[in-house]
């Protein structure tokens, strides 16, 4: 008899959604994580008295009828965490003018009409087909074999006819205006790809996912979503085993049987499940010899995310003055030279950066009368070898001189400081090069080609970032129901 029915290695938020699904059926659920919290990506820190969310600032679907609303609500979680919807949902600096943009889709759309009049059909357009894709992909069996999509154009017409296009073809598609198509771009950003290389697939995963069901923030800690994950998982009898890095996949007969932690202990189970950079798991965990070789060239060839640089600070001011509202992006009008310093791993000057209050929305982060800023840019991971002192001064400079335009005195008001690299994200959660999202959303690793749930070696299954839908809290949550879907049904039909 196997230790387990089902080994989880990462307690991602993917990873504990997988797990509570199936400990709920009854099985017999161990998560193996390698960090002294649950969380991954969804975390936080505290800091002489200031909270800090470490990455993970807003987030979609999580108000009623939601995808996470949803999960919550079956695992009777409602009641223990508190969402805070976000109205405006962001608003966009260009050099000399600001957008807002609503967490509704309609006012959303209505205030760009008005802005262009004569473009309104067309932005209609360019949502209707984004809702479109999305509502397709939300209907694929959880799983599908993309190597096989016999009746795919039929079933799923939108995605099959943008399924290799970029958003940049969308918008070419239906809109005429350099700065509208501007507009709607820049949320690709938060995908850290530039139009002209986001699928539309990726594309309709962040801007439906949001505007679906509003975007919120969580009240108090980001990461008391895995936290309350964590602890409804274990009443369910599931294990979490804490600070267990796993440094092997055990095969036997070409079929994954079990784990093999760094300390050399091991524990077997029925199916493995990997909430970890899928590159990792394949070619570290499991050993090249172990894939077959059209899948192991595809996975050489694909390209991860990039990532951020992030300077939190606490601050001797509430904020409540500061010009703007709480989620900010200072952007311009230069993307693609943007994104091609990025490849050429430099940041460019006067580079588009993000600014969130969070303490406006959460006042529990900040002790009475002071505030809570985090400054973000992009940042390649190669950008510097060691991501010296020198280097993240620099940096930070730079972000607290732009900050001071709107903030002044920032800098005599900075109280707490502390920073986020490429390289911490990357020794923190496991993703190579830091990676935000998983695998980037282009057009050849997205939609219906980004890997799936299913892998090529019996028992193994993938969840999170790296498999399908893609990056963000809400993706991943739906992808650890799709792969816990998976996988239950090969219990029930007796597959195991
Ligand atoms: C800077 C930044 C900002 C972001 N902002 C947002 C945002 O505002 N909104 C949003 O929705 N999304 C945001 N995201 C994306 C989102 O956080 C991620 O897509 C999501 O959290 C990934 O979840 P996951 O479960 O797939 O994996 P992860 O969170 O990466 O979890 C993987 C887990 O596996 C563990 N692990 C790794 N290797 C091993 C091993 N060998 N053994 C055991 N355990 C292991 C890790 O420690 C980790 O806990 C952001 C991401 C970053 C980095």
């Amino acid at each position: 008899m196997p230790d387990s029915d089902v080994i989880i290695i990462g307690a991602g938020v993917a990873g504990l959604t997988c797990g509570c699904l199936l400990a709920r059926k009854g099985l017999n659920v161990a998560i193996f994580e390698k960090n002294p919290k649950v969380g991954g990506c969804c975390s936080s820190f505290e800091k002489e008295g200031f909270s800090f969310d470490l990455s993970v600032q807003s987030l979609g679907e999580c108000q009623e009828g939601g995808r996470i609303w949803d999960l919550l609500k079956g695992l009777n979680l409602l009641e223990r965490i508190r969402f805070i919807p976000l109205e405006p949902a962001r608003e966009y600096h260009f050099p000399d003018q600001k957008i807002v943009q609503s967490s509704r889709i309609e006012t959303h759309i209505e205030t760009l009409s008005r802005l262009f009049p004569g473009e309104r059909k067309g932005i209609e357009q360019v949502y209707y087909v984004l809702r479109k894709i999305f509502d397709e992909f939300s209907r694929i069996p959880p799983s599908f074999n993309w190597f096989d999509p016999s009746s795919f154009s039929s079933q799923y017409p939108f995605l099959s006819r943008y399924r290799d296009k970029t958003f940049q073809g969308l918008l070419d598609e239906y809109l005429f205006s350099p700065f509208l198509k501007m507009i709607l771009s820049v949320r690709s950003s938060y995908a850290l790809l530039p139009p002209e290389e986001i699928s539309v697939a990726g594309m309709a995963g962040i801007e439906i996912s949001y505007f679906n069901h509003g975007v919120s923030c969580v009240q108090g800690r980001v990461e008391e979503l895995p936290i309350k994950l964590g602890e409804a998982f274990e009443k369910m009898k599931g294990k979490i085993f804490l600070q267990r890095e796993v440094e092997k996949i055990l095969m036997d007969n070409k079929k994954a049987i079990g784990i093999r932690l760094n300390g050399g202990q091991e524990f077997t189970g029925e199916v493995i499940v990997s909430n970890i950079d899928a590159r990792k798991t394949f070619t570290g965990l499991l050993g090249e010899d172990e894939i077959p070789s059209g899948f192991r060239s595809k996975l050489k060839g694909m390209r991860p995310s990039l990532s951020y640089f992030i300077l939190y600070l606490g601050v001797d001011m509430t904020l409540e003055e500061l010009p703007v509202s709480n989620n900010e992006v200072f952007t311009d009008y230069a993307f693609s030279e943007e994104y091609q310093a990025l490849y050429e791993n430099r940041i460019p000057g006067q580079a588009p950066f993000y600014l969130i209050a969070p303490s406006r929305v959460n006042p529990s982060h900040a002790p009475e009368g002071k505030g809570t800023l985090c400054l973000s840019m992009k940042a390649p991971y190669h950008f510097s070898k060691a991501w010296d002192q020198e280097v993240i001064d620099r940096l930070s400079q730079d972000l607290i001189g732009r900050a001071s335009t709107l903030i002044p005195d920032l800098k005599k008001r900075i109280l707490v400081k502390a920073e986020t690299t490429p390289k911490t994200i990357e020794k923190w959660t496991g993703n190579c090069w830091g990676a935000a999202y998983g695998w980037a959303q282009v057009p050849e690793q997205s939609g219906v080609h980004r890997p799936q749930r299913t892998t090529p070696v019996p028992n193994l299954f993938l969840t999170g970032h790296w498999t399908s839908p893609g990056g963000g809290i809400a993706a991943v949550v739906a992808s650890g129901e799709l792969t816990a879907e998976a996988i239950w049904s090969k219990f029930e039909g007796g597959g195991f």
